[in-house]
């Protein structure tokens, strides 16, 4: 396999640190099914202050706290409403179909993005036996589909009007949900008032080996208990991995800022390239176009990593970058170079 000196492929791809690696050694710990692991239990206690929530629950993964939550929120044959490129959608094996029974109604939005209008409209008649009952709206912040574009405040905050009105939980899979907060003026638990449950990815842009956060209030988390020990999600001295946690609340927050600017470096080197088209950037993903240059998105992907050592993911022609706590602005400069050299070959 080639050697990957610039791995852009994704922000799962990182290396606990020196220093997340000692707080991991370092962790007191108990039984986490008890609720006495300590760590486990100052994760969590974080998370709900940062988010301004009652409680919250470390689970192993992102994906399984978009599960529980609509395992929670919904019961067989409700609907979900949510955009088209979401994950719930396309990247957790039919989860919500095939373990919570329900259904999606997706939206054909706008960089992952979908208004109140667009939601009022799929609304089910309350009642009618012949519809599916409309039950929860998920929102992605940021939204990977959509070229990691942030929601503001204003379109969520309309349409948890709607689904207030209409008996719909509201619900944020917050894989990204700090970088978003880190790309706006906003607190973390601005972002979260609008919201039902919501969850922030430990594996992501924050760095961490594993986990993941899930915060509501006290009779959503009691009940999000009760599925993650059904789902085999109950652990024991958990602290181990919640230490990790712990420490990136601590120190690779602020810092998100920084992928950020490496971000929007790369975009800027690429935007001059003839035949490539570059989407916005708003956070820490690089969506591009490569149609213009003849080759394949799979050939220019091959090519990038073969040649230069630079990894990227794609799908078709469009290719995502990803930058995070692992690649450094020189770092970024090489990749955008290496880019350059292989366009004008
Ligand atoms: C990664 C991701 C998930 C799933 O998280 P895992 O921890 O990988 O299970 C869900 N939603 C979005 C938007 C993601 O990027």
């Amino acid at each position: 396999m080639t050697d990957v000196r610039i791995e852009l492929s994704s922000d799962t791809q990182t290396r606990p640190s020196e220093a997340m690696r000692r707080a991991m050694y370092a962790a007191e710990v108990a039984d986490e099914q008890k609720e006495e692991d300590p760590t486990t239990n100052r994760l969590q206690e974080m998370t709900a202050e940062l988010f301004g929530k009652e409680a919250a629950l470390f689970l192993p993964t992102g994906t399984m706290c978009n599960t529980i939550s609509i395992l929670v929120h919904c019961r067989m044959g409700d609907e979900i409403i949510c955009d088209r490129t979401a994950h719930i959608v396309n990247y957790e094996a039919g989860g919500p179909a095939a373990i919570a029974g329900a259904s999606i109604r997706p939206i054909n939005g706008n960089r992952g993005q979908f208004e109140a209008e667009d939601v009022r409209a799929l609304l089910r008649p309350k009642g009618d036996r012949h519809a599916p009952q409309s039950r929860l709206a998920v929102i992605e912040q940021t939204s990977n589909g959509g070229g990691g574009s942030v929601w503001p405040l204003a379109r969520i905050a309309a349409i948890a009007d709607v689904a207030k009105t209409h008996g719909l939980a509201m619900h944020m899979d917050g894989a990204r949900i700090l970088n978003a907060v880190a790309a706006s003026n906003q607190t973390a638990a601005a972002h979260a008032e609008f919201f039902d449950s919501l969850w922030l990815d430990l594996s992501k842009g924050l760095g961490c080996p594993v986990g993941a956060v899930l915060a509501g209030d006290r009779d959503f988390i009691q009940e999000a208990w009760r599925w993650k020990h059904r789902l085999g999600g109950a652990m024991r001295q958990s602290g181990v991995i919640a230490a990790a946690g712990v420490h990136a609340l601590e120190h690779h927050v602020e810092r998100l800022a920084d992928d950020h600017a490496n971000a929007r470096l790369l975009a800027s080197m690429l935007d001059g390239i003839d035949g490539i088209t570059v989407e916005p950037v708003e956070t820490n993903l690089v969506f591009f176009d490569v149609s213009g240059l003849g080759l394949t998105g799979t050939e220019f992907v091959e090519r990038l990593l073969d040649e230069h050592g630079v990894r990227m993911g794609g799908h078709g022609n469009r290719i995502r970058a990803v930058t995070h706590l692992d690649v450094s602005r020189a770092q970024i400069e090489e990749a955008g170079q290496a880019i350059r050299r292989l366009t004008a070959a």
